[in-house]
């Protein structure tokens, strides 16, 4: 059986790549970009360090900064009306993966027109909109190398996936640097995010021998540089690990898929304004501990990969071993419980089969090594609270 592999048409990577956007748009034939970004970018003078490099080359650009961490419907609404008005050939997106989601949608809806919600799963989107050039500044998404977007529905708090290759970047320039500036609960959150994407699609129904090697390779750089970046944020080898580790961990759940962890974490982000790694953490050791008797042999494979076990482990150690990890990583990186990051107990179990009802009809838990039925989700949410 052979497997479908996609990924942006050029990449950039390493020191200063996102200083390459003029040769990458002039490879691309694109001389009128919109920079689709948020204020943290322009304050932090990576939005200034690209219209520079854009001005030197008489490359007339403008700017949308107004997008938003977890991007929803309305926040994208402006960049919709600017990207179809402003007579842009292409989106430069830059910032973590909420920026980036927000250019994809934007790409999509100002060529095609109609609402964020037409273009959901399981629809597949192969529409062609604006090219977007994505510059991640996180080490953790990976959408600058996905054929998804995230965005919610404000209007019944849903996280509304959507996917198809109309949402892959034309380009990725993954430069490190930008992740300097990262403060550590922030490196923990997208690092954690990383982890969890090569984790998954190494153990999804949908791998491939071709996502197994990125996800592998992802996974041996991501667990030995995240507690170092988390600790020592400017650490330039560890920051270039996670951000290698996160491009290729995207390039491997892109194709192959994300799982329970992703199809769970998604309503607690949607209902409680969660982030998204965060909400991930947080479910990483119960839904891998539910898991691993559907595939005891790839989990194990993980273990080995972080380092954490050897070959004279069995696999049934190496998976003790991978769960005793998981929950010492979350130890050390000061991941909350739903109740420290201060949900209410009542309003979380009053939930819970609508986060469970919602996960399923997102297609991440069909993925799962281990299948689950409403009722399970519903009692491992209900687990973070033990
Ligand atoms: P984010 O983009 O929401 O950024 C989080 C915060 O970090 C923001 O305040 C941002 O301004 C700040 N920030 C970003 N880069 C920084 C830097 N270099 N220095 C200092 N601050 C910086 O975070 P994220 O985790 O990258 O993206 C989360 C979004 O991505 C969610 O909406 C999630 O659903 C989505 N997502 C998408 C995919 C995909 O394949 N498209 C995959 C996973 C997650």
């Amino acid at each position: 059986m052979s497997s479908q592999i996609i990924f942006p048409r050029m990449m950039q990577i390493g020191a200063d790549a996102s200083l390459e956007i003029t040769k990458v748009l002039a490879n691309l034939g694109c001389l009128r970009p919109l920079i689709v970004t948020d204020k943290m970018m322009v304050e932090l003078g990576y939005v200034a360090a690209i219209t520079q490099q854009l001005t030197q080359q008489d490359i007339l650009s403008d700017t949308f900064a107004q997008t938003v961490p977890e991007p929803t419907v309305a926040s994208i609404q402006d960049g919709v009306i600017k990207a179809r008005d402003g007579g842009y050939d292409c989106i430069i997106a830059l910032g973590g993966g909420s920026p980036i989601d927000s250019a994809k949608a934007i790409s999509i809806l100002a060529v095609y027109g109609g609402e964020m919600k037409d273009y959901r799963f399981p629809r597949q989107v192969t529409e062609q909109g604006l090219p977007v050039i994505a510059i991640p500044t996180t080490a953790g998404t990976g959408s600058e190398v996905t054929r998804f977007t995230v965005i919610t529905d404000e209007s019944n708090d849903e996280k509304m996936l959507c996917l198809g290759l109309g949402f892959m970047p034309v380009a990725a320039l993954v430069d490190y640097k930008l992740t300097l500036s990262l403060p550590p609960r922030i490196t923990a959150d997208t690092g954690i995010d990383a982890l969890t994407h090569a984790i998954e699609a190494y153990v999804s129904k949908k791998a491939s021998p071709y996502s197994d090697s990125q996800a592998i390779s992802a996974i041996k750089l991501l667990a030995p540089n995240l507690r170092t970046s988390y600790h020592q944020g400017d650490n330039h080898q560890a920051r270039e690990a996670m951000m290698l580790g996160a491009t290729l961990a995207g390039i491997a759940f892109s194709n192959a898929s994300v799982a329970l962890v992703h199809g769970m974490s998604r309503p607690i982000g949607a209902f409680f304004h969660v982030p998204h790694g965060l909400s991930n953490a947080m479910l990483l050791p119960a839904v891998t501990a539910f898991s691993i008797p559907g595939a005891p042999r790839r989990y194990a494979d993980c273990a080995r990969a972080m380092g954490i076990a050897d070959d004279r482990d069995t696999d049934q150690d190496a998976n003790q071993k991978l769960l005793a990890e998981l929950q010492a990583l979350n130890q050390e990186l000061a991941v909350p419980t739903p109740q420290q990051f201060g949900i209410k107990r009542e309003e979380f179990f009053a939930l819970a089969k609508t986060m469970a009802q919602q996960a399923l009809a997102s297609g991440s838990p069909a993925n799962n090594p281990v299948e689950p039925t409403v009722d399970e989700m519903i009692t491992i949410y209900q687990g973070l609270w033990d």
